[in-house]
């Protein structure tokens, strides 16, 4: 039996003049996902077909398109010839899990070959009482059934199928610009860049690491929660700043104890300062974080003003809004709770103040942290950086 998958543009139909340019990114992106095997994909009226004639890897590949943003919804549809009996067997041969599980289903028949020897009502009699007579448990329900055998007769093939899922949704990537993404080994920075790259943004990570503070195994699991990524935004450019003689100048600089609670502010900033350079450098157009209001002491509204006038570039905060148990609902959706929850240290966490200040001013941050000229330590900090590309699995 073959099996072909349609994918549904989403946003991209009500696109106007530049449809074509979404719909030739979402094309490529598609390839992309699926380039370590053979496929054809072709595309008709906003939609798009894509089939594997080795048909042993088409869980893998329908698992590959759920993760390409600018597909809205994805059907998996047994495909055969425009013969009535042979409909009826790939119907029940295809859905017979399905059929088996349900307690009650309908028939939807389309034609659009209008040359097909029976029409709608006919198909959905025939094949209703034909699957009847083969699942004696099943009952028609024309009203709220469980499953919806779709019959669709076209001008080339039969598809039939039990209706759309809902896939990725939001633009292709590399249809709205470019941008860098802070990425700690949080639950939150991960889900933050994939919201960004939902909208067609082509995201690249930066991460900060203060070895001997932080262990290989931390930056290995944010390397991880990167490739983790890369099914959805294509790859990840990852950018790693070694952050260790800042973090103890900052230290040194700082009083003693850090009466004022400045440090992680300070710490922000100068992250923040980093990353813009850095994607001024390499041609991005915007960082993202994963802040969120009052989340935890450096992200009060205080906090917030205090890192708000770094940048001469956007900076987006895309959970600003949210719940904690809503950015983990999305971690667990997309994958990276899991890796984001084991227990390594982070550079924030390492010369954490005693007591964070939690209305800080922003003019006490700038004017703390003009008490020593960082200048050269970051310009060593963006010269050193190392930039890897992070690959997903299949490629
Ligand atoms: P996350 O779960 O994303 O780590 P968090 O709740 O732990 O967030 P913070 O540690 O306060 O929050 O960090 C706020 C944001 O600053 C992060 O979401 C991330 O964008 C950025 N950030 C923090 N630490 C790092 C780091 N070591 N490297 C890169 N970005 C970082
Ligand atoms: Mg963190």
């Amino acid at each position: 039996m073959k099996e072909i998958f349609l994918a549904k543009e989403g946003e991209i139909a009500l696109k106007g003049l530049n449809k074509k340019t979404f719909e030739n990114v979402l094309m490529k992106n598609i390839r992309y996902s699926l380039s370590d095997f053979d496929v054809k994909v072709h595309r008709a009226q906003s939609v798009i077909y894509v089939r594997l004639p080795d048909e042993r890897h088409n869980d893998a590949a329908y698992d590959r398109l759920t993760k390409v943003f600018g597909i809205s919804a994805l059907c998996r549809a047994a495909l055969c010839e425009k013969d009535f009996e042979v409909i009826k067997k790939t119907a029940v041969e295809y859905l017979s899990d399905k059929l088996l599980a349900a307690k009650t289903f309908k028939v939807i028949a389309k034609r659009s070959d209008k040359k097909f020897p029976m029409d709608s009502p006919e198909i959905c009699n025939e094949l209703g009482g034909f699957i009847l007579e083969a699942f004696p448990h099943i009952k028609v329900d024309v009203k709220n059934p469980e499953i919806a055998v779709n019959i669709e007769v076209r001008e080339e093939h039969t598809y039939i199928h039990t209706g759309n899922v809902p896939a990725a949704g939001g633009l292709p990537v590399g249809t709205s610009g470019y941008a860098l993404g802070l990425l700690s080994g949080g639950i939150d920075s991960p889900v933050a860049l994939h919201m960004i790259a939902k909208r067609g943004v082509k995201v690249a990570a930066v991460h900060f690491e203060a070895p001997p503070y932080t262990s290989e195994r931390a930056k290995n699991k944010v390397i991880e929660l990167a490739r983790r990524l890369a099914p959805y935004t294509g790859g990840v450019r990852f950018y790693l700043v070694a952050f260790t003689d800042i973090q103890e100048r900052l230290r040194d600089t700082l009083n003693e104890h850090d009466e004022d609670g400045y440090f992680t502010i300070i710490m922000r900033r100068l992250m923040l300062e980093i990353s813009q350079r850095l994607a001024k450098k390499d041609g991005f157009d915007a960082l993202i974080t994963g802040e969120c209001i009052g989340q935890v002491a450096s992200q009060t509204m205080g906090a917030l003003r205090c890192t708000d006038n770094v940048c001469d570039i956007p900076v987006f905060r895309p959970l600003i809004g949210m719940d904690k148990s809503e950015i983990v609902e999305r971690a667990v959706a997309i994958d990276t709770f899991e890796t984001s929850s084991l227990p390594y240290e982070d550079c924030c966490t390492v010369f954490t103040p005693k007591h964070p200040k939690t209305h800080p001013k922003p003019e006490i941050a700038k004017a703390l942290q003009e008490n020593f000229d960082f200048e050269p330590l970051i310009n060593t900090a963006v010269t050193n950086t190392q930039i890897m590309q992070i690959k997903a699995d299949f490629c």
